[in-house]
């Protein structure tokens, strides 16, 4: 679908943004109707919404399947028994569902039920390594990498900040598996890359941090970095040679010297859009992931996980690209490239405009709502946030020209009607 109108979509923005948001996405997605709150960091994508974590989502899988992840998808319920192979069915993280039996439950009729307990996945290390178990045993068959872009589930206590945290969520989340930790090293560097590459597409300026293991890494992990003051991380970060360390590791304080080049680390609060952890062999030896080597050894298999919270990573572009008065989409993630306003009634050649903008490919979003005043639909357009407006009115076609405007911009030009497109 290359094309909407407004006077068509069953969603409609807010006059005023939801009193019960303070995060400032939170606020301007469910203003714009891009999003929906059902509850506490458990969100609905409404179309405008979802067009832009599809954009997102498809910049993502380009460069996964540059670097030869090969997508899969997994299931969200993951039995106990795969959890409690690592060790981390106690982790109190996940969302438990429990069968009728164990909750010793009165209720007859309930939806849901199971014969053993399950966790509603909240990350597939567990459930990757069983399946690949199944199929790996020499190392001709490494290494390899496999995503999925799927809900997660965690129980969230500070789930307050609209898409930046949520209770349910989409993560794209990769795996890597190899011979050896030489290996796995170097496919983390092509990862690394990637996503430079993501966020840059996504136009966002991502900071590559050092951050501290959890209890079961091979060394250091790494996490990027979004500066801003809406972050609940804290970076210290050489703003000379962009060193950035997490603060949770305590080694630095504030005026210390950067370990790289010497210049004084500062501090600053900021986003953790993506992670890439070395995982070693911890989780194939809990799932029995052992391979042959040239020599005829059994060896385990040496693991990566790398993720990246889409809807954290819309709601991050949204908290950095806005002004007083709405989003400012950066064009590769923007629901749509063009708003087209028709105003003084001129709809015949607004929706001519229309077609000829759709037969050339231009994505475009028509007001072509009657009801609306000329403010409201600028409003709504500013709101909204598509890199570029259109108006057809009364003036424009004086001149058989339309206007045309940056949402970035304040300064807007007429364009003849016979040029737009090919300006465009
Ligand atoms: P955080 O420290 O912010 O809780 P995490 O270390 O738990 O993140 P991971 O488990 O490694 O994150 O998840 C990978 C990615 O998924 C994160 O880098 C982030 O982009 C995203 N993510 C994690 N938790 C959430 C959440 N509750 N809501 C939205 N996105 C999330
Ligand atoms: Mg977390």
């Amino acid at each position: 679908m290359h094309r909407l109108k407004l006077s068509k979509l069953f969603t409609k923005t807010l006059r005023e943004p939801p009193r019960d948001e303070v995060a400032v996405n939170a606020k301007l997605l469910e203003q714009g109707g891009f999003i929906f709150k059902n509850s506490a960091g458990v969100y609905s994508f409404l179309p405008l919404g979802w067009r832009v974590a599809q954009n997102i989502i498809n910049i993502v899988k380009k460069e996964m399947n540059q670097i030869d992840g090969q997508e899969v998808f997994m299931p969200a319920l993951i039995e106990k028994k795969f959890m409690e192979a690592s060790g981390r069915w106690e982790v109190d993280i996940g969302f438990k569902v429990v069968s009728q039996n164990e909750l010793n439950s009165k209720v007859q009729d309930s939806s849901f039920k199971f014969q053993d307990s399950f966790v509603l996945g909240w990350t597939h290390e567990e459930v990757i390594t069983a399946i690949v178990a199944k199929y790996i045993n020499s190392y001709r068959d490494l290494p390899f990498a496999t995503y999925q872009i799927q809900t997660k589930f965690r129980n969230e206590p500070r789930a307050k900040s609209g898409l930046l945290r949520g209770r349910e969520f989409m993560m794209k989340d990769l795996y890597s598996f190899h011979v050896s930790e030489e290996d796995l090293l170097n496919y983390y560097q092509k990862v690394k890359d990637a996503y430079f590459k993501i966020f840059n597409r996504c136009d966002l300026k991502s900071i590559y941090t050092v951050a501290a293991g959890g209890d079961f890494t091979l060394s250091d992990t790494h996490e990027f970095q979004v500066l801003s003051d809406v972050g609940e991380d804290t970076i210290a970060i050489c703003l000379k040679c962009e060193y950035a360390e997490n603060s949770e590791l305590n080694r630095l304080k504030a005026g210390d010297a950067c370990p790289k080049c010497g210049e004084p680390v500062t501090f600053k609060k900021s986003v953790e859009v993506g992670n890439i952890f070395p995982l070693g062999t911890k989780y194939a030896e809990a799932f029995n992931l052992y391979f042959t080597d040239h020599a005829g050894n059994k060896k385990p298999v040496v693991m990566g996980s790398y993720g990246i919270g889409i809807g954290r990573l819309m709601a991050t572009i949204v908290e950095l690209h806005n002004d007083q008065k709405g989003i400012i989409w950066p064009e590769s993630v923007a629901p749509f490239r063009v708003q087209l306003i028709v105003l003084d009634d001129k709809f015949d050649e607004g929706n001519k405009l229309y077609t000829n903008l759709q037969a050339s490919g231009i994505e475009v979003l028509y007001d072509d709502r009657h009801d609306k005043t000329a403010g409201e639909r600028f409003a709504d357009a500013d709101l909204i946030g598509c890199p570029v407006r259109l108006v057809v009115s009364e003036k424009t076609l004086k001149y058989d020209s339309v206007e045309i405007k940056k949402r970035q911009e304040s300064k807007n030009e007429l364009v003849g009607l016979q040029n737009i497109i090919g300006m465009l």
